[in-house]
């Protein structure tokens, strides 16, 4: 909320209402720098009315009502931890998703989870159902496809992730036990599926949409949260913008400004995010630099021969070779995170 005060406001109106604030555990931040004082509230102010703090000496009160609430750093401070069958991320914690763009057969999966295993990564990805633009295009493995994830999983120790696309398809995932429902760019906005996935009791991975602002994208996480599944990590996958030179635009702001307004984790996909293979492992670095809490990053053992998004995915060399650098950078931004906190400088 923000309170506009009256340029002739009292001295004792004014004691008065920042009383009024306090007194209801809020914060008030004064800004005095505009030819009028404005008042921010922080903290939460969920179930007061407007109309609480329009007193004396105020001009107006407006609520900038947020969409989202539960998923608010103003509802919870701290960062969120999300326990994906024991692997953790957000809170300090960094995770790497990674895997082929879409489960094409055992060799190709094994050969992938090894390359995943090997390079320290803790999670496996792979499309069992592909949400692809053509309805000609591979549109995966479906249900073999979960069978596979789940035999690598065994084989290495990785949990899962995948795309669910529908609510008919939650059954099947139970039944193989995924580890981590992921929702794609283009069912950010299945409001359907994401109250349902509300009631899954496992983690959530939710792509931010091709046009989705951050509120919208905040706002979708709220609908699984409030139908009861707390346990969502957001994905930054890059947008549509004007840019042609390559398939989307990263937009690193998001992760800080997410980080700011809400306290669940959110990693960075750079292989969607840019679809150039030679600018995937700067941009896994810049993820990092921008507070990320992990990333998810596509890898093919062959991708002369992927079925999808053949651009896009790492060699395991490759994915390696960019596994060693990723910890540098995690390094070094906790050791800024802390120089900063110690200084009592702000995020
Ligand atoms: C994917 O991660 O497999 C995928 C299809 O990504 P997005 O939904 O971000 O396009
Ligand atoms: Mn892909």
């Amino acid at each position: 909320m923000i309170i506009t005060l009256k340029g002739n406001i009292t001295g004792e109106q004014y004691i008065s209402l920042i009383g009024r604030i306090k007194d209801r555990g809020l914060e008030p931040h004064i800004d005095k720098g505009s030819s009028k004082i404005v008042i921010g509230l922080r903290g939460d102010t969920s179930g007061i009315e407007t109309g609480y703090f329009m007193v004396d000496g105020v001009e107006n009160v407006t609520s900038v009502s947020k969409k989202y609430r539960l998923v608010s750093r103003g509802s919870h401070p701290p960062d969120s931890v999300i326990d994906v069958s024991g692997v953790k991320i957000g809170g300090g914690y960094f995770a790497v998703i990674a895997g082929p763009c879409s489960v094409e057969s055992e060799e190709q999966l094994f050969a992938a989870a090894k390359a995943v295993k090997d390079s320290g990564a803790l999670l496996l990805r792979g499309g069992a159902f592909k949400p692809r633009t053509s309805p000609y295009d591979f549109q995966g493995l479906g249900e073999k496809g979960l069978e596979l994830l789940v035999k690598m999983r065994d084989k290495f120790g990785l949990p899962v992730v995948t795309e669910i696309m529908g609510i008919e398809q939650i059954e099947l995932f139970r039944k193989y036990g995924i580890d981590m429902y992921q929702v794609g760019a283009r069912s950010m906005q299945n409001f359907d599926l994401l109250k349902a996935l509300g009631g899954i009791g496992k983690p959530v991975l939710l792509k931010r949409g091709l046009s989705g602002t951050i509120e919208e994208l905040l706002s979708c996480a709220e609908y699984i949260v409030a139908n009861g599944n707390p346990n969502v990590v957001l994905c930054e996958r890059g947008i549509r913008t004007f840019e042609t030179s390559y398939r989307n635009t990263l937009d690193l702001n998001a992760v800080c400004i997410v980080k700011r307004d809400s306290h669940l984790p959110i990693i960075v996909d750079p292989s969607h995010g840019t679809g150039v293979l030679e600018i995937i492992p700067p941009m896994s670095c810049a993820s990092v630099a921008a507070g990320a809490d992990g990333l998810m990053i596509e890898v093919h053992p062959d991708r002369s021969k992927a079925l999808s998004d053949p651009n896009q995915q790492l060699s395991p060399e490759e994915f390696c070779r960019l596994m060693k650098e990723i910890p540098e950078f995690v390094k070094a931004r906790r050791k800024i995170e802390k120089l900063r906190k110690a200084s009592g400088e702000d995020r």
